[in-house]
């Protein structure tokens, strides 16, 4: 895709997350990889909802501002974290969706084995630790996960998705909010009746044939172990992370 039209794809974007009220104001931020060099990205202090192509930024992997009439977002570090790390990434997008922020915020973890879309498309969602937004600690903040998913929940601040191709990589804090809000719905009406492990099974193997890795399948677990396993737990004790609305006693 020609850069104009990356321009115009990230302002669209902005427009969908804003509809959505995943970013108040001038909150989360949006990337996308132009070469091997250069970073396309939104501005600071500008709202998603409202952006020309002419008020992005392009920045270097370092994060210094190569063009563009605004500054760059401060968050910029957490994209460049993520393109560092992953080649086959091309597009980063963060935001503050409020349902997902929710178990964010409580440390409560996304649950697995309730609905086949998460299952498939999200796979196991970890939380990464709290951290000063905009700092390079924060960036590594998500360094334990980044290798093995393509949606992080970002413990006290919101989430951050990416893949190849933008819009793909927005499905991803989409989906997750969406699910948070049945999750919510859920939790006003009656316990949740969880997947049972042949379940599961089905939906994992599903995931792999639509071609998403998956570090359950790579660990090995255990049918009964797929919607709860210790994948993404090693930070759970020193974070705080903890389930408590919504445990799988049955496992
Ligand atoms: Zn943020």
């Amino acid at each position: 895709m020609r850069e104009d039209q990356l321009r115009e794809e990230i302002c669209e974007i902005g427009r969908r997350m804003y509809q959505r009220q995943f970013c108040a104001a001038n909150e989360g931020n949006i990337s996308v990889r132009l070469d091997r060099e250069r970073v396309l990205c939104t501005p600071t202090l500008h709202c998603k909802g409202f952006l020309k192509p002419d008020d992005l930024c392009l920045v270097d992997l370092d994060g210094n501002q190569l063009a563009g009439q605004n500054q760059r977002t401060s968050e910029i570090l957490l994209h460049l974290q993520i393109y560092k790390n992953r080649e086959d990434v091309d597009s980063v997008v963060h935001c503050h969706p409020p349902h997902a922020t929710a178990f964010a915020i409580t440390g409560e973890p996304i649950p697995s084995g309730l609905l086949p879309e998460p299952e498939i498309f999200l796979g196991e969602v970890p939380t990464a630790p709290y951290v000063l937004p905009g700092t390079l600690a924060f960036a590594e903040s998500i360094m334990p996960f980044v290798l093995r998913t393509n949606v992080i929940v970002l413990a006290n601040h919101g989430v951050v998705s990416y893949g190849m191709g933008l819009e793909r990589s927005y499905w991803l804090t989409e989906i997750l909010d969406a699910y948070c809000r049945v999750l919510i719905n859920t939790r006003a009406l009656a316990p949740p009746r969880y997947f049972s492990g042949e379940q599961m099974r089905e939906l994992v193997d599903l995931r792999q044939r639509w071609g998403f890795r998956d570090p359950r399948v790579e660990f090995g677990c255990a049918n009964d172990d797929l919607a709860n396993h210790p994948v993404f737990r090693s930070t759970w004790a020193e974070t705080g992370i903890a389930p408590r609305a919504f445990r799988n006693d049955a496992r």
